[in-house]
């Protein structure tokens, strides 16, 4: 009994395929974590199971079942996951110069759209008899499996880089899991966190590792397919920011599966958004000649020196006639207080990226004026409300009387007569 709709795990590096009903993670035949596998479907089979009202309303994810890899029989975890709003943003347009569509993904239940995945991980673990879970994250993927580990009853262990914002540490506290903050990087927690999968046998849900992952990521692409119907148009370029690659890929993959079955007439070229100090899928991309592993950026989720999932991002890029772009610190944090006080909508810094990304490839001539964009945001912004204080100044202290507020804009006599 097995994911009927699932046909093989195919390594990304040689090919070679594997029996998608064995838990298995890379393929074995290269060094590291380097052989990626890529989990491929029977479409004929998928394209007659699904019945979902394409361009109609989307209650969660689930409303895309057809194209999950759970098996018919699970008992599907979910806290009501996906089914984001994609929003008009004329305030942020006419800051942009460019039509800009904004799909808050930030919205999800664990407020991160890592949810969509979290999703996944835990109905397949349950449903494959494991109790224990792990991963090792930058501080949402953390939040969201603890969520949903919580809700499917099992235990959670997580390892997280010591200096995550503390935000993101208290959510998986909250929701009962074992947080051990590692002294090191993030680099060093994903290290370690594969180290103890293979010693305890603790089902892993690291994204960039665990090929079933990306597979729930592609649910945000199957949304804007869905949504791009709705609307009767296709956006030109879908923005992400990118970390270890994964949710790009997710989306990419999701998209184009609804394009090849003919579900929707055109896709979007995908720009990809790193940070200055985080730039190993942008120079891979471009082909530069001195790729470092530093990870120095603010923006924490997207804060990852070596990322796991560069093929399955880079290729993401191609496919669709894309590219990325860098962006640094201080335009992240512009982008954030810009997409707040235009459109009301509150990002993490890694979840602002992409309206810096949107600006940068402007500048560059890579999106043109006349060109519709919808940039995700995949994180909510109370998550880590130190880098929005450094974003806006913070507040003006005044004493409790009203002088103090005629000071700042006169009288009410004053601002009356102004009026
Ligand atoms: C994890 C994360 C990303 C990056 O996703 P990758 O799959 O690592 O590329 C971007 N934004 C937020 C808010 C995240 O939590
Ligand atoms: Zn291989």
């Amino acid at each position: 009994m097995g994911m009927t709709q699932v046909t093989t795990l195919e390594c990304t590096l040689c090919g070679a395929e594997y029996d998608p009903n064995r838990i298995i993670y890379t393929c074995p035949e290269h060094e590291g974590v380097k052989g990626i596998l890529e989990v491929t479907y029977d479409y004929d089979a998928i394209d007659d199971a699904f019945d979902g009202d394409l361009g109609g309303p989307i209650a969660s994810q689930w409303k895309y079942e057809a194209f999950l890899p759970v098996a018919a029989d699970a008992d599907i975890v979910t806290l009501n996951e996906g089914g984001t709003d994609l929003f008009d943003a004329p305030n942020l347009s006419a800051a942009l110069g460019v039509e800009t569509l904004v799909k808050d993904d930030g919205r999800n239940p664990t407020g991160c759209f890592k949810d969509r995945a979290s999703a996944i991980a835990v109905t397949k673990a349950k449903h494959a008899g494991r109790d224990i879970i792990t991963c090792a994250s930058t501080g949402n993927a953390a939040a969201s499996l603890s969520g949903y580990a919580a809700r499917g009853g099992m235990d959670c262990r997580i390892f997280v880089p010591g200096d995550a914002p503390t935000g993101k540490l208290a959510q998986p506290l909250v929701y009962g899991a074992d947080v051990l903050a590692v002294n090191g990087n993030y680099d060093e927690a994903y290290d370690l966190s594969v180290e103890v999968t293979e010693k305890y046998g603790w089902y892993n849900r690291n994204a960039a590792i665990n090929p079933f992952q990306v597979e729930g990521k592609r649910t945000v692409g199957h949304e804007l397919a869905d949504q791009s119907i709705a609307r009767g148009h296709v956006p030109d370029w879908v923005v992400f920011s990118m970390g270890d690659g994964c949710t790009i890929a997710g989306a990419w993959k999701g998209f184009k599966e609804f394009y090849d079955l003919g579900y929707v007439d055109d896709h979007p070229k995908m720009l990809g958004v790193q940070a200055e100090g985080a730039s190993a899928i942008h120079d891979a991309f471009h082909n530069h000649e001195d790729i470092d592993d530093i990870a120095e950026t603010l923006a924490d989720s997207i804060a990852v020196g070596r990322p796991r999932n560069t093929i399955k991002a880079c290729r993401a890029l191609e496919q669709s006639g894309g590219t990325s772009v860098l962006v640094s610190d201080e335009e992240i944090l512009e982008a954030e207080t810009l997409l707040g006080s235009t459109e009301g909508i509150y990002s993490e810094p890694a979840g602002a990226a992409p309206i810096a990304g949107v600006q940068t490839a402007l500048d560059r001539g890579i999106i043109e004026q006349d060109e519709t964009v919808v940039v995700v945001s995949t994180g909510f912004g109370l998550k880590d409300t130190k880098s929005a204080e450094k974003a806006t100044g913070g507040v003006d202290r005044i004493d409790p009387e009203i002088a103090e507020v005629e000071g700042l804009y006169g009288t009410a006599e004053e601002a009356a007569a102004d009026d």
